[in-house]
This record gives C-alpha cells, sequence and structure tokens, in this order.
C-alpha cells in the first residue's frame, strides 16, 4: 500500500489516452477524515451526515451540526466535500424522531421523506451546513429522490435557509453545487428532468441495486439473487450518465460499486466524471484508471 501511496501521490488520475476524472472518498465523519488525506484522495464525494443524530439522544442544534460539518470542512478545505442531507430511517434510526414501525421500511418514511415533511428538522440541517460551507469547499445533495417535485421542495427549502441567513447577516458560500442523488429507478428515468435543475448526479449504487432488483439490502438470505453486476443495475448507470450529459453536468458514483475495480473500465467507458469509494479503495482504483486506455477497444466488450 505505502508503494501504492508513493507511486500515486499527487499524479492525475488520467487515463493512458488523456481523460481525467476525479477519485474521491465517502466518509461518516471527521475521524475518517484523516484517510481521506492517508490515500490521498481528490476530495470527499460522499459525506453522510447520519452520525450527527445517531450520536445524539435528542434532536441535534443547529450550533452542534455546524460545528460538525465545519470541523470537517475546515480540515479538507481546499477539497471538495459533498454533504448528503440526513439520510435517517430505514436501516438507520434515531429513537427521539419517534418513526413508527413499518413493515416494509425501505420503501417507507425515510431520508428527504422525512424532511420535506418535517421542514423545521430539514431547515436546522441545512442552515447549519450553510453556515458551515463558509469554511471549505461544500456541496450539497438530496438523497432518495424519485422525482422533479422532491427535488424542486428541497431546493426551494434551501433557498428559504439562505434568505433566512442573509437576513440575519451570517456568511455562507456562494458556490455550492447542489445535486441530486439518483438511486432509485423512478429517478433514473426521469433523470432528464433533475438534470435541468441541478448542478450534478451521484449514483448511489446500493441502493439503486435494492430498488432496481427489489432485493432488501438487509436481508442475508436474499444473497444468492444478489448480482452487483446486474446488467439492468449497470444500463440505469449508463442512463443516468448519459442523461446527466446531455445537460451538461457532472456525474459519480458513490455507492459500493464505485470501489469495484472489475467495473472501472466500464465506468470509464460510460463516461463517469467521479467515483467515490471508501478510502482503502482509493489507490487501487486510480492505478487501474492510469492503466486504461479508452481509445483502444475494450478486452472486455463494454
Ligand atoms: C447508496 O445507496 O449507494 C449510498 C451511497 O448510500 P447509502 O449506502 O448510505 O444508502
Ligand atoms: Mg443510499
Amino acid at each position: 500500500k505505502l508503494a501504492l501511496l508513493a507511486e500515486l501521490k499527487g499524479k492525475p488520475n488520467t487515463t493512458l489516452d488523456g481523460k481525467t476524472v476525479q477519485v474521491f472518498a465517502n466518509i461518516g465523519g471527521m475521524s475518517d477524515v484523516g484517510a481521506v488525506q492517508q490515500n490521498d484522495a481528490g476530495g470527499v464525494g460522499l459525506f453522510r451526515t447520519e452520525f450527527v443524530y445517531l450520536n445524539c439522544t435528542d434532536y441535534p442544534t443547529e450550533e452542534y451540526q455546524f460545528e460538525a460539518y465545519k470541523q470537517v470542512l475546515e480540515s479538507l478545505a481546499p477539497k471538495k466535500v459533498v454533504v448528503r442531507t440526513c439520510d435517517i430511517g430505514a436501516d438507520k434510526t434515531v429513537d427521539y424522531m419517534k418513526l413508527d414501525h413499518e413493515d416494509n421500511p425501505a420503501l417507507g418514511y425515510r431520508a428527504i421523506r422525512i424532511c420535506l415533511t418535517r421542514r423545521d428538522f430539514f431547515k436546522t440541517q441545512l442552515r447549519a451546513l450553510l453556515r458551515a460551507s463558509a469554511y471549505g469547499n461544500m456541496s450539497i445533495m438530496f438523497p432518495m429522490i424519485t422525482s422533479l417535485r422532491e427535488l424542486q421542495d428541497a431546493k426551494a427549502v434551501l433557498e428559504e435557509c439562505k434568505a433566512e441567513l442573509t437576513a440575519e447577516g451570517k456568511k455562507f458560500s456562494d458556490k455550492i453545487e447542489v445535486g441530486t442523488m439518483i438511486e432509485t429507478p423512478a429517478a433514473v428515468l426521469v433523470a432528464d428532468d433533475l438534470a435541468q435543475e441541478c448542478d450534478f448526479f451521484s449514483i448511489g449504487t446500493n441502493d439503486l441495486t435494492q430498488y432496481t432488483c427489489a432485493l432488501d439490502r438487509q436481508n442475508a438470505k436474499l444473497e444468492p439473487f444478489f448480482d452487483p453486476h446486474h446488467p439492468a443495475v449497470l444500463k440505469a448507470i449508463r442512463m443516468t450518465i448519459e442523461a446527466g450529459h446531455r445537460h451538461g453536468i457532472w456525474v459519480g458514483i458513490c455507492g459500493e460499486l464505485g470501489a469495484d475495480t472489475a467495473l472501472t473500465e466500464t465506468f470509464l467507458r460510460m463516461g463517469v466524471d467521479e467515483l467515490s469509494m471508501n478510502a482503502k479503495s482509493i489507490l487501487p482504483v486510480r492505478k487501474i484508471i492510469r492503466g486504461v486506455d479508452l481509445s483502444k477497444p475494450s478486452a472486455k466488450n463494454v
């Protein structure tokens, strides 16, 4: 690993024929920041913010969240950090939110669905994020989007928070990109509409696989049926990248598949702009990117 780091440190992630992509890390809090630097990640493509909720016994305040986000943003500046708004629900629950038991939690009240129906809860996070944006290079993305309406609603709440902070004289960055996580088949199918209303897409392949193949990602019994390279999932990824590019926005992958070196060349040929993954996969993936020649026919016929 150290040899790989020495070989790749500071080098661009450019293929032999000259295409450069970003290789970013997924993080879940301040404790992962060291690994971002140690593995020479270009930035963070998925900052999961559930830790602020899971670490508390009651709703985390704006001030508490602001400090937590600011610390991460400041430590990583000037690297880009793509923050995902609250994805509580389904596999991640907290007692104080008093969420009802659901028979189908993966299809239930989670993530953006909670945020859009509990506006004050959502606004607390967005205000904290906006204030933290003044201390680094932040982008914001929304999870579990299934329709244009949801994206527009979420953006409207963000704008409302910006207006409030401006009125209060509190500073925030004016360069925040806003993105949509593509992790439901519905989002893939309306990607052309979504792309016109946001700055980037980030494909969450864990949920996209779960929902495309109707396979509960929490259910170990389903493992024999689980094909991470299912052609339907790969087609959904291709469709998303093409839709994003038709409208001039960048498209990344931040689910587990982004770390799958057997698919790196496939994703490059699809035109992906960014791959975000667990920190330990970064150097092996970068090594592969630098050895690929996209001008030659693929050995794998992708
Ligand atoms: C995903 O669904 O692929 C994703 C990146 O988000 P999470 O694994 O946190 O649901
Ligand atoms: Mg997800």
